[in-house]
């Protein structure tokens, strides 16, 4: 770990900041504020932009290794994309000792980005197998037109050397090595330009578990060696526990908690975190592990929720008091409710749905009765519950979708489904920038209502509702 890592950050004593805010002493290297990475709509009617990274903040000190981890399709790999350039950011600003880097272009761009490169997951799709092993890794020295061909050939023999590979490799093709040679390969390729920051993107992901260490122990040696800083992408949470010195939880293209690693694993805050980090198998079946069960998958990111990112799924969701004593199986098929009317609403009917529902003939999203009955069918409902059914249902029959859905907001939603953490506003207001709640005396942040005084906390929750 780096030194800087290991000095804790300081609390500002404030109940929420904003997450940009740092000591002035500590050395920062990359400063990302309300990072915003959208995909447009390209159809001809337009449409909502994909969210791929939706408002993040967080800085990376130099010569640390900060971890990001979160689900598949959260935009763990699209941010790191955007940080060094090769995906363009939408809004927002993201600098380099000081440079907003979304502002370069032309010649300025390219020698900007010898100083940040980047690692990939798959070293056999990431090689170019029709050249060898020494043009691979010296076709940056030479779009960079760097000093002379011998130089840069003595320059790749060398790299070839510092990731423990031989000189001689150097006029073998990819084919000829094994998963982990090759994307030894790819790191020499990345230093060539003596790089100080980089994205690690999965990078042995695709490795076999008894070569995964040695690349490990090649990143941590390279770290050392040339005081790199790394922003390392995974999903393998028992690497991120051992590499990084902070880790970001990342998901639906928002950072949910940020803090030092040790702490964030052995302590979570966020529901999220919670959440992810159960799901972690036990080296021992045996043991008794708390294990926080997840329903559904995430919203599209082109239509996330209004609320808090994670409301359609979050297990520690804040309820309205007259329901709190609801039972989690029924509390969750009212979510489920919630969440298939929001896909009927926005779903494309075809030109044949429309003519059957007008013909009152079934269509291919089935009947209401249908729904309530899978959703609800074994359960003896509340009167209160059943009667805000039977309303939500009348409106469905009617293809009132947007009314039946005000009617389950206005009942079952509270404040994570209708405002963002951090942020006071919903999804349709202008994009600003989230205010976290400080959670320890580390300074680590986490996005949650539950941290405001006039809630519990998130695990008391967790501890009572949904562990099993
Ligand atoms: S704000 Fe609400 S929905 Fe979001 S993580 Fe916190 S408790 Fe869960």
């Amino acid at each position: 770990m780096s030194q800087d890592a290991l000095r804790s950050e300081t609390d500002t004593g404030t109940a929420t900041e904003p997450a940009d805010s740092h000591p002035a002493d500590e050395d920062v290297m990359v400063e990302v504020r309300n990072l915003r990475t959208y995909y447009e709509d390209d159809g001809l009617l337009g449409g909502s932009p994909v969210k791929a990274v939706d408002g993040v903040s967080f800085d990376i000190k130099r010569g640390e290794t900060l971890g990001l981890v979160g689900e598949s399709g959260c935009g763990k790999t699209t941010l790191g994309r955007t940080l060094i350039q090769l995906e363009s950011a939408t809004g927002g600003e993201i600098r380099f000792d000081g440079t907003d880097i979304t502002e370069l272009s032309g010649a300025e761009l390219k020698k900007w980005r010898r100083n940040a490169q980047m690692v990939f997951q798959d070293p056999d799709s990431s090689l170019n197998d029709r050249m060898t092993v020494g043009e691979i890794v010296r076709e940056p020295l030479d779009v960079h037109d760097w000093k002379t061909p011998a130089e840069r050939r003595q320059r790749v023999k060398e790299l070839l050397d510092t990731v423990g590979l031989q000189r001689e490799h150097y006029y073998r093709y990819p084919h000829q090595f094994s998963g982990g040679q090759r994307q030894r390969i790819g790191i020499a390729r990345t230093l060539t330009l003596e790089p100080e920051f980089i994205v690690l993107d999965e990078p042995v992901s695709a490795l076999d578990v008894s070569v995964q260490a040695e690349v490990i122990n090649l990143l941590e040696e390279l770290q050392e060696e040339f005081g790199l800083t790394y922003l390392f992408i995974a999903h393998d949470l028992s690497v991120v526990r051992h590499l990084c010195d902070r880790v970001a939880v990342m998901y639906l293209g928002n950072i949910m908690e940020l803090g030092p690693t040790e702490e964030l694993f052995s302590d979570p805050s966020n529901p999220y975190t919670h959440s992810l980090l159960s799901a972690i198998p036990e080296p021992d079946p045996t043991a008794d592990k708390d294990r926080i069960t997840l329903h559904g998958t995430p919203p599209s990111p082109r239509h996330p929720p209004d609320g808090c990112p994670f409301s359609t799924r979050c297990p520690a969701r804040i309820r309205p008091p007259e329901y709190d004593h609801l039972e989690n199986e029924l509390w969750t098929q009212l979510n489920t409710l919630r969440e298939v009317l929001r896909e009927r609403q926005r779903a494309e009917r075809s030109i044949t749905d429309r003519i059957r529902e007008l013909l009152g003939k079934e269509t291919r999203f089935g009947t209401i009765d249908e729904i309530y009955d899978e959703l609800f069918g074994e359960y003896d409902l509340p009167p209160e519950v059943e009667s805000v059914l039977e309303e939500v249902a009348d409106h469905v029959r009617k293809n009132d979708e947007t009314t039946a859905l005000e009617i389950i907001d206005d009942e079952f939603g509270s404040i994570c489904d209708g405002c963002e953490p951090g942020t006071g506003s919903g999804a349709e207001a202008d994009p600003v920038e989230p205010e976290y709640h400080v959670v320890s005396d580390s300074g680590r942040r986490s996005l949650c209502h539950r941290h405001g005084d006039e809630y519990r906390e998130p695990d008391e929750v967790l501890d009572e509702r949904h562990r099993n």
